[in-house]
């Protein structure tokens, strides 16, 4: 099966967050099963370069028309290791792609809008006949449209689009000019069945078109399926999905363990495995040495995350207070393209400067989250919602204990040491309901106790969580059977 990926994001070399660890990871296990796969993303002047081999300009220019002129793009393939990528650069006064971020500009739609109709004009001029092409979140979510508009009729018969929602909370809300611009007539597509938004009058919705027009649409837990299906969480998109619900379906996330894997990762000081953990604890002394934390006898709790409203910030700002008054040291690193957010984790930090037992590191640090993960003995994921949450999976394999909110991928994944209806043997963490601080208290508490005054228990609870298969295994199966499903024959 050939697999085209059309993609904002791929780790190592574009990545914001879990979308591009899954692309890459999907894509990995999808060749390993041995389909061949190509990953086509725009040329970012802010991409980790240093990340891809090989980086060459792939055959000739070509032109794509946009709005009211042709735009010269340029393709240069690499490798991202042994993945196969395409970076389409844009000879524009836009300068779509050079902007220093990747996303955050107020013509993000634009941008994405001439990203989905230069990968489709590239498959098209190099005669690239996926059987799949699958695409990613609402800035790809015209690619299925502008297919089946004008690429089938122009010689792309075969593929058909798989689409996976990664996040509905962006949904790519926008106007009708963006129609026009990419060549469509917006009166043959504003309509609820189609492109209009269903809340915002004379809206354009990007993502919803994506669901309308693709083959089969994924989310990236079942419990997010439901419930972006059944209640709020849907932002709106509840009525389309409800719609299309016979192509629609949530495949939990894997996590690829060649790059998160504590018995081989490179960025780690001391390796260690469920039948051997007791490096793990070296590598806490190493993370508290970086981090000029005091040794002592305390439990480190973590928080690896972009620091967005949806990761629940005021819950994490919280658990900090809480661990720093129960006897825990915390850890935590995270971002933010958040003015107003960033400014409160700063004036958080400064007015932490002098505590020994508490790091804030607020950057993007793909190194030091590999050092956290395994130095850590819990990490807190106090989400709003989460759609999968890879950072309590990442935790659960380098044995960090999750203490999560019960909800979308985290509700799929941690299972509460106490009351989980299943066997100690498969029970993970610690899981608490309420979105509010004793919601968070009532878990993160059961752990700290648990910690000091169960050891013993505590150890099972970490090497059952990393003796959980979340490895793309078993998702990589499901989306060859989606594939199968949908391919043409
Ligand atoms: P989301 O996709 O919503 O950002 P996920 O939990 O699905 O959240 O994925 C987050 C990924 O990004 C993980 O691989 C995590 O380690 C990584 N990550 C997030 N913030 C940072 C950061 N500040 N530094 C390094 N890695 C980060």
């Amino acid at each position: 099966m050939y697999v085209v990926m059309i993609t904002p994001e791929c780790a190592p070399a574009a990545k914001v967050g879990g979308l591009g660890d899954v692309v890459q990871g999907l894509s990995y296990e999808l060749s390993i099963r041995g389909n061949p796969v190509e990953i086509i993303l725009p040329k970012y002047d802010c991409m980790r370069y240093d990340c891809i081999q090989g980086l060459t300009r792939a055959g000739d220019s070509f032109w794509v028309p946009f709005h009211d002129q042709w735009i010269q793009c340029d393709a240069y393939s690499g490798f991202l290791d042994s993945l196969k990528c395409f970076f389409i650069e844009s000879h524009s006064h836009h300068n779509f792609f050079n902007r220093g971020i990747f996303y955050g500009h107020r013509d993000d739609p634009e941008r994405y809008a001439f990203f989905c109709k230069s990968a489709l004009e590239f498959l098209l001029k190099t005669n690239r006949h996926a059987d799949i092409i699958h695409c990613h979140d609402w800035q790809t979510g015209l690619v299925p449209l502008l297919l089946f508009e004008f690429y089938k009729s122009r010689g792309l018969t075969q593929p058909r689009v798989c689409y996976t929602l990664h996040n509905v909370g962006h949904q790519g809300h926008t106007g009708e000019h963006i129609l026009r611009q990419v060549g469509l007539d917006p009166a043959l597509y504003m309509r609820p069945d189609r492109a209009l938004d269903d809340q915002t009058p004379g809206t354009v919705n990007l993502m919803k078109t994506g669901i309308v027009f693709s083959n089969f649409v994924t989310t990236v837990s079942p419990r997010y399926a439901h419930e972006i299906r059944t209640t709020t969480l849907g932002y709106g998109l509840q009525r389309v999905l409800n719609a299309h619900t016979n192509k629609f379906g949530g495949v939990l996330n894997g996590i690829d363990y060649n790059i998160w894997n504590p018995e081989i990762d490179s960025r780690i000081p001391f390796h260690y495995s469920a039948d051997e953990i007791d490096n793990k604890f070296k590598n806490k002394e190493a993370l508290r040495h970086r981090l000029l934390l005091r040794q002592d006898f305390k439990p480190v709790i973590a928080a690896v995350g972009r620091l967005d409203r949806q990761k629940g910030v005021e819950l994490v700002r919280h658990a900090i207070f809480y661990a720093l008054t129960h006897g825990c040291q915390f850890v935590l690193l995270g971002s933010s393209p958040d003015a107003r957010i960033n400014h409160e984790f700063w004036q958080l930090k400064r007015e932490l400067n002098d505590y020994p037992d508490c790091h804030l590191e607020l950057a993007y640090n793909e190194e030091l989250s590999h050092l956290i993960y395994a130095g850590s003995d819990m990490i807190v994921i106090p989400s709003i919602y989460e759609p999968c949450g890879l950072t309590q999976m990442i935790g659960m394999k380098y044995g960090t204990v999750p203490v999560v909110r019960n909800t979308g991928g985290l509700g799929d994944t941690v299972f509460d040491a106490d009351y989980a209806h299943k066997p100690y043997r498969e029970r993970n963490g610690f899981v608490f309901n309420d979105y509010n601080y004793a919601g968070i208290e009532s878990a993160l508490g059961r752990a700290v106790n648990m910690w000091f005054n169960a050891p013993q228990y505590f150890r099972e609870l970490a090497v059952n969580g990393m003796r959980t298969d979340y490895s793309w295994n078993r998702p990589g199966a499901d989306y060859l059977n989606i594939y199968n499903l949908i391919r043409e024959k």
